[in-house]
């Protein structure tokens, strides 16, 4: 630690939304902040790549809980609104199903009650009760247990009565199935956990909190992208005097005198701190960037024990000359597949990638102009897939290719006739990406997945039980993945962490 009692300086590993979040918070708290990160864009998983006039942004496309945004930006004492522009989507998204029927969800009560009573009239009552079972939920789940931190026992014990009463044992689609009878409405109230690597037939109902969230909030789209959000984050940080270094990648957590004290790079470059946030992976940090410290509760062996999230296969494309094609395809689709149960079965508990699949298909093009050349369209589709641990791992090197071909076939037959005849950019992620791109255990989409007893005090804690001076935000920790998720663990952080003195400057040594 530097000589005055209270620490200055602040490294952040990794510029991801959780790290580019908690550093803005360290910036606000007085800290003179390092955020360094591998990638040439901010943003993690939710930065973007460039070809060919098409703007592809990455991961998040879905901005469900604009407060969070907001309470950052104001925690900095700046606007979110004068920095970012949001948009609300109406409706929010279409889900088509193999039979040709639809569901489209909407902000608007009225509507919602229209569209649900169209597809099975006598679950109307349940899925209002639905609702009213969300909105408990998020009360206490969102409001209460994801804003504050999670990593004293006692926390846990205080709030486990309320756990019970509102049946968090149940999973996200045994609580759906209880309260609607028609399969497709049980898939539409249950299949969000996905977007936060969840396996809806095992996750906690606590997370049913988003169909409240969708609708008390709505769903909006940055414009320029979440690249822009991330863009604007690390604007914020060099305002506040920081620094924000992409293309560097941190080898090593230093530890001194039993503290963490600085990183060692890839190059061996040592730069000095009083504290470190790792916004790295949780896995990556224990395994990897604290490789040679032994570890009281984050070993080797309970990180492999962990179930991680599935993997993604995410397809994007750019299509020349279709701006007046495909009229009736919106912002958000979900194309559905045959299986629900077996599928989802398949990609997280057998590991077996399966020749059917479901889809999520981006379209930003129809809401933002500056994603792809004028005429042209930019999509990205996303199927999920087994992570890279199973015992039977998928070869990536050779099922890429024809796996993408099934999932153009399924487009075409299903949503975008005639696609292939207008491709013009083609860019493809794999796990393999993941695990490489962002350094993601097992190419894992989104972490550890969100389970009961790996949630909250469960998860790796935002401050580290392994070395003092170590903090962890991001996905892997409390709360969890998303955006909302990875904002909140920066708030959680802020909590934990002390107020910093007047910031001196970073020093930098070779080593
Ligand atoms: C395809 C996709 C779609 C998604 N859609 C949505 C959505 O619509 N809505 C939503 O809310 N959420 C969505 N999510 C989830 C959300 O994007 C993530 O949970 C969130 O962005 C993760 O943020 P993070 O802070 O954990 O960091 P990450 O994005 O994982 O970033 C971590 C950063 O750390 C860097 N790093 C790691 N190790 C090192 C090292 N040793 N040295 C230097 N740098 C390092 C990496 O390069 C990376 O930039 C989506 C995710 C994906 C992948």
């Amino acid at each position: 630690m530097s000589d005055s009692a209270a620490p200055q300086r602040a490294i952040v590993i990794g510029a991801g939304l959780g790290g580019l979040a908690s550093a803005m918070r360290l910036g606000a708290k007085g800290y003179n902040v390092c955020v360094i990160d591998k990638l040439d864009l901010p943003g993690g998983r939710g930065s973007s790549i460039t070809q060919g006039g098409h703007r592809f942004d990455l991961g998040p496309t879905i901005i469900t809980v604009p407060q969070g945004l907001r309470d950052l930006w104001a925690a900095c004492g700046r606007d979110f609104d004068r920095d970012v522009t949001l948009k609300p989507m109406d409706p929010f998204y279409e889900i088509r199903w193999e039979d040709g029927s639809t569901f489209t969800m909407r902000q608007d009560e009225a509507a919602m009650e229209a569209e649900v009573s169209r597809l099975s009239p006598a679950d109307l009552k349940g899925f209002r009760k639905f609702l009213g079972d969300s909105e408990d939920r998020y009360w206490f789940g969102y409001e209460n247990l994801g804003r504050r931190p999670m990593n004293e026992l006692w926390e846990l014990i205080k709030v486990l009565p309320r756990f019970v009463w509102l049946r968090a044992d149940r999973s996200v689609y045994a609580h759906a199935a209880r309260r609607v009878r028609d399969p497709r409405l049980r898939f539409a109230l249950s299949f969000h956990p996905l977007f936060i690597g969840g396996d809806p037939f095992r996750v906690t109902s606590m997370y049913i909190l988003v169909s409240h969230l969708e609708k008390a909030f709505g769903v909006h789209y940055a414009m320029g992208g979440v690249q822009a959000i991330a863009k604007a984050m690390a604007q914020v940080i060099r305002d506040q005097g920081g620094m924000v270094r992409m293309g560097a990648e941190v080898d090593e957590i230093l530890v001194e005198n039993g503290r963490a004290a600085g990183v060692r790079l890839v190059g061996g470059e040592r730069l000095e701190a009083d504290i470190v946030v790792s916004n790295a992976d949780a896995g990556h940090t224990y395994t990897r960037l604290l490789r040679n410290r032994p570890r009281k509760r984050w070993t080797d062996a309970k990180l492999k024990r962990q179930r991680w999230s599935m993997g993604l296969f995410v397809w994007y494309f750019g299509t020349r000359g279709t701006k007046d094609m495909w009229r009736d395809v919106g912002h958000h689709t979900i194309v559905v597949g045959p299986r629900y149960r077996a599928h989802i079965q398949d990609i997280f508990i057998n590991g077996h990638l399966c020749d059917d699949m479901s889809l999520y298909v981006h379209r930003p093009s129809v809401t933002d102009p500056s994603v792809a050349p004028d005429g042209d369209d930019t999509f990205y589709v996303l199927s999920p897939v087994p992570h890279l641990g199973h015992d039977n791992g998928v070869d990536w090197t050779t099922e890429e290719e024809p796996y993408r071909q099934k999932m153009l076939a399924m487009l075409e037959e299903r949503l975008l006739p005639g696609l292939s005849q207008h491709v013009s950019q083609s860019l493809v992620f794999t796990p393999d990406t993941f695990r490489d791109r962002y350094l993601s255990p097992l190419g894992a989409g989104f972490s550890i997945e969100p389970r009961i007893l790996q949630s909250a005090y469960f998860r790796p804690h935002n401050i580290s039980e392994e070395v003092p001076g170590l903090y962890l935000a991001g996905a892997g920790t409390h709360p969890g993945a998303g955006v909302p998720g990875v904002i909140g663990t920066a708030e959680v952080l802020a909590q934990l962490v002390p107020d910093a003195t007047p910031a001196a400057p970073l020093r930098m040594a070779a080593e």
